[in-house]
């Protein structure tokens, strides 16, 4: 165990440069698109948009809930555009993605949840990119089922929702969030034959017991791709990094995931739930 002091050198990065880089960035701010890599912080630009690839955001840059991680904007969301999905299939098909990893808000004030804007995105996309693969990462849809099917009918190869943290945090860490309503957003998602993947952070306090139940509770919601990534506190008003966990723990526990069942288990400090996405595609279904 590493105690919290200052970031080891595991977790210092390049910071993104290049011309990959730099043409992703003008075609995301061209189509008036957000990406939840810039809105995290994330520290794997460098790498991910220098490859031709980026996580999209629809439904806007403002989240109705607060998470306390989470660097995205709270508040009421004012943006609802039914052009958004034939913006972002045409930023995706201009910058030749292979597979696209879109993402949204949540929008607990829309009935839908947004799915009708989350259905329409996936289907113009493989309309004009039909060899692009795409993972949808969806907000919690507060047990409204039919707004989950129509998010996830429209044709892509993976679904994930991100359980975020253990049972025991989850109060701290997603207060408008819950353990078990996730949990089941998930199981559906599994039932109804999809690629089901979800993430968790650690380092926000969680035990080694707890991090095995979560484990436990995914194999058997049947989820088939989990990933493990360590905690970075984007700003000082952000919950703060209880631990640095060592590049080692992060194989133990992906040994530990495999033997308990997920079918493919990405772990390690710099993993966040869309790095290394393309691999996921081809995971097989139990
Ligand atoms: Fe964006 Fe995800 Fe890559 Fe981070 S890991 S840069 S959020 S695609
Ligand atoms: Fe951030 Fe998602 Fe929580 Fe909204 S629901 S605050 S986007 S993690």
């Amino acid at each position: 165990k590493v105690k919290r002091t200052r970031k080891p050198d595991w977790l210092r990065v390049k910071l993104p440069v290049g011309k990959e880089y730099a043409d992703v960035r003008k075609l995301v701010d061209q189509h008036k698109l957000h990406t939840i890599c810039e809105s995290g912080n994330c520290p794997n630009m460098g790498e991910c948009w220098g490859a031709g690839t980026a996580t999209f955001m629809i439904l806007g840059n403002i989240c109705t809930r607060g998470c306390s991680f989470c660097a995205v904007a709270t508040g009421r969301p004012t943006e609802y555009d039914e052009d958004e999905p034939r913006r972002v299939a045409d930023a995706i098909q201009k910058m030749k993605v292979k597979h696209a990893v879109i993402t949204s808000v949540n929008r607990d004030e829309l009935k839908d949840r947004g799915a009708e804007i989350w259905y329409q995105t996936v289907v113009q996309t493989k309309q004009i990119s039909p060899s692009t693969t795409i993972e949808t990462l969806i907000p919690d849809v507060r047990n409204n089922w039919d707004a989950l099917y129509r998010m996830i009918e429209g044709g892509q190869e993976v679904v994930s929702h991100n359980m975020e943290t253990v049972k025991e945090l989850c109060r701290k860490v997603k207060p408008q969030g819950k353990y078990e309503r996730s949990l089941e957003e998930l199981r559906r998602i599994s039932e109804a034959g999809k690629r089901t993947k979800t993430g968790v952070m650690l380092g926000l306090g969680e035990t080694e017991d707890q991090v095995f139940r979560i484990m436990d509770d995914l194999a058997e919601a049947g989820v088939h791709i989990l990933t493990l990534g360590q905690y970075l506190q984007p700003t000082k008003m952000h919950i703060e990094v209880a631990e640095f966990i060592h590049p080692d723990r992060f194989e133990f526990y992906k040994e530990e995931g495999l033997k308990r069942g997920i079918t493919y288990v990405e772990s390690g400090p710099l993993v966040r739930s869309s790095y290394h996405a393309e691999r996921h595609v081809n995971v097989p279904l139990k």
